[in-house]
């Protein structure tokens, strides 16, 4: 090895530690993702590298309420306001993962939520456009993902039985509330070649639906038992 390939090496190597060291020290929840990642989502089964990628990155503890910040990479969903929830870190990446995202897929999200579930997919694809139909829910979400610099994610407050006919067709429709049926206008706005993901079903317990449209025609399995919060309309009922 000459000099200057020696200088450059150390040069590189000098580099990639301090940049290392640099996200631990500025994240000091960095150790709890990544084990987050290794124990709860690789364990189970999840092994696409973009993905676990995105889990290793989205800051989870920038999404709950703060006297939840302790428990912000625990194994469990968590309240977030108005009586909703944010999943279960494992129940986003498996849904997130059934979606076989590509980077230039355009997605929509029904129920924002605290926005965790958002600023993964903006990880992972080129567009999301999320409908959250609590304001305050909805104008938060806002915040942290300007606060986080997201320029990829569009969202409005609204009901999402709808969907978002203005931005259709969707390469991916990922719904995180539960209705008793698979919403029409959704499946209306799903791409030639797009993917639903859907927890459907009567409260508590509903299953996990993966559709697949294909020539037009749409196929369906149940991949997975769930607990989600009833998708709503603006009077607050149940659909
Ligand atoms: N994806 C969210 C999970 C939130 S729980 C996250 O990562 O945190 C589901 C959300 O769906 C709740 O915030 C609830 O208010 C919302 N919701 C219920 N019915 C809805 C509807 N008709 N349209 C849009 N959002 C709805």
């Amino acid at each position: 090895m000459n000099m200057s390939v020696k200088i450059f090496t150390v040069l590189c190597a000098f580099m990639l530690a301090s940049q290392l060291s640099c996200s631990q020290n500025s994240d000091p929840f960095f150790a709890l993702r990544n084990r987050m990642v290794k124990t709860q989502i690789e364990a189970r089964g999840i092994s696409d590298e973009k993905v676990l990628n995105a889990f290793r990155k989205v800051e989870r503890h920038k999404f709950v309420l703060p006297q939840y910040i302790p428990y912000a990479y625990a194994d469990s969903p968590l309240p977030i306001d108005e009586g909703q929830t944010i999943s279960q870190p494992y129940i986003v990446a498996f849904m997130t993962d059934a979606l076989d995202l590509k980077r230039t897929d355009k997605v929509l999200e029904i129920g924002t939520g605290s926005g965790y579930q958002a600023a993964i997919l903006a990880e992972l694809c080129d567009s999301v456009f999320t409908i959250e139909i609590f304001e305050k829910l909805a104008n938060k979400s806002r915040q942290v993902f300007n606060d986080l610099e997201y320029k990829n994610i569009w969202s409005k407050t609204g009901d999402g039985y709808k969907g978002w006919p203005e931005h259709a067709p969707f390469d991916a429709i990922i719904v995180t509330c539960a209705p008793t049926n698979v919403p029409e206008p959704l499946t209306e706005q799903l791409a030639e070649g797009g993917r639903m993901i859907i927890p459907v079903g009567d409260d508590p317990v509903q299953e996990l639906v993966l559709l697949k449209k294909r020539k037009g025609k749409l196929r369906e399995e149940s991949v997975l038992p769930v607990r989600f919060v009833p998708m709503i309309d603006p009077e607050g009922r149940k659909y």
